[in-house]
């Protein structure tokens, strides 16, 4: 028997005993988190005061077949029963994750079919960081190790791959930043950093690549990382020539284009993988949310023949994880993406995602509604001060208006200047409809 009982209620018990990251500490200490979740199903949560809520940001943007599937779970009780636990390294690995490799090789771009299997997103980050630096070292360039990536993205707050997310609020009081680790400016075309205007501009933004590799050298620079569309950071997208001359930089000067699609992956824009609506391949690819809707940890980084050629070489890969390729996550996977076919949810996608878009872009007719952007269910809308200046509040209106939204029943998010939408992937149109119709009543009630 144990004496587990909860004496003081969820709030209490969570203040005395949790630290979260991402909300003010002090706030925290004080007044506990504001919503605990107890239970969910498809794309409803519910908290511990019994109250209903449509998680229109799916999680983390990550519950992409919906809450507490039966299929996953009977999935992983299957494979618990069956083999609970496997290495992947010194010679070992599982039927499971194997079986894995050769489903997702189906969906993958083509091309990208060897994996490596992780537990998160910043780990798939710097596995392919690590991928990169040893295909170059191998191939006898011992210095081509630097990673290039972008200011406002997002690729995960390990050690490494915070310095790799170019946002200064996730790296404060955190020591001096990594010097392998350049920064260079953001593809955001509603605030240029160059002051430019799309489409009468250069894609100044995409040169910045190339000025970076020179400047560093090209025989330093191992990898560009980038997500397809901002996260994080707000759902911003790029013109559609941005990245196909981002490949052509990478190409010219010879260092490897990693996508990071951990959010956009697995059918979040409208398509398996967000690059190929541009039609570029990279030469690595990081995933996780969507692979796995979230329901156990899972991630990795799918890259090509090319580079695991260039890898070999008489020693190992030094780099494993404990849980890595988990048998019980590779097995949860594949059903998830068993679901995804069976109910073509990366149509669904396109299709809901599209009139969401239609629906979202009417909300300009408020003075407070800048840009309204968004590819598949993956939405974000921009709050200005004024239209015409662009100019973004000063005082948190988003979060405001986050809350406000949240007071109608739906959960959704701020992420920079904008608000962030993007519900599981099995959403309806009655589904759709609601979530609209509580964005529309709150943004109609709003006052800056
Ligand atoms: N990369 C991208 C594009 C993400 O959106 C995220 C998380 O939101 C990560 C990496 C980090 O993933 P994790 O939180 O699983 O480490």
């Amino acid at each position: 028997m144990n004496n587990f009982k909860l004496n003081r209620g969820w709030t209490e018990e969570d203040k005395l005993h949790m630290l979260h990251g991402g909300v003010p500490l002090d706030d925290f200490a004080k007044n506990g988190t504001p919503l605990i979740l107890d239970s969910a199903c498809g794309i409803r949560v519910k908290d511990i005061h019994g109250r209903e809520y449509i998680d229109a940001l799916g999680g983390a943007i990550c519950t992409s077949c919906g809450y507490s599937r039966k299929e996953l779970a009977e999935a992983a009780k299957e494979q618990m029963m069956k083999l609970s636990y496997a290495e992947s390294w010194s010679g070992i690995t599982s039927t499971a994750a194997i079986d894995y490799a050769h489903a997702l090789a189906e969906f993958t771009p083509q091309g990208l079919d060897r994996f490596f299997f992780v537990n998160s997103g910043a780990e798939a980050n710097e596995t392919a960081y690590k991928i990169a630096r040893y295909y170059w070292a191998t191939k006898g360039f011992k210095e081509k190790n630097k990673i290039i990536s972008r200011n406002l993205g997002y690729h995960g707050l390990n050690m490494v791959s915070m310095w790799a997310t170019g946002i200064p609020r996730f790296q404060g009081k955190l020591g001096a930043p990594d010097p392998d680790i350049v920064n260079i400016a953001e593809c955001y075309c509603y605030r240029c950093p160059f002051g430019k205007d799309y489409p009468g501009c250069n894609l100044e933004c995409a040169d910045a690549l190339a000025q970076a590799i020179e400047k560093q050298g090209k025989d330093r620079v191992a990898a560009f990382v980038a997500e397809p569309i901002y996260g994080v950071s707000g759902t911003i997208c790029p013109p559609p020539e941005y990245f196909p001359k981002i490949k052509e930089v990478c190409d010219k000067y010879e260092v490897l284009l990693i996508l990071d699609e951990v959010m956009t992956g697995f059918g979040r824009t409208g398509k398996n993988f967000a690059c190929e609506h541009w039609n570029v391949k990279p030469d690595m690819l990081c995933m996780s949310k969507g692979m796995i809707s979230s329901a156990l940890p899972i991630a990795g980084v799918a890259f090509t023949e090319d580079i695991f050629q260039g890898m070999l070489c008489s020693e190992s890969f030094p780099h494993l994880h404990t849980c890595g390729a988990h048998p019980v996550s590779c097995a949860v996977a594949k059903r998830n993406l068993e679901i995804m076919i069976e109910e073509n949810l990366v149509e669904n996608s396109a299709v809901m995602g599209r009139y969401m878009l239609d629906e979202l872009t009417k909300l300009q007719e408020y003075p407070f509604i800048g840009q309204v952007q968004g590819m598949g269910l993956f939405l974000g809308f921009e709050m200005v001060q004024d239209q015409k200046t662009r100019e973004p509040f000063k005082n948190k209106e988003e979060k405001k208006l986050t809350k406000a939204i949240l007071e109608e029943g739906v959960i959704v998010r701020p992420g920079g200047s904008r608000i962030q939408i993007g519900p599981p992937l099995i959403v309806t149109r009655d589904d759709v409809n609601d979530i609209l119709a509580a964005i529309k009543k709150a943004v109609a009630n709003f006052k800056a």
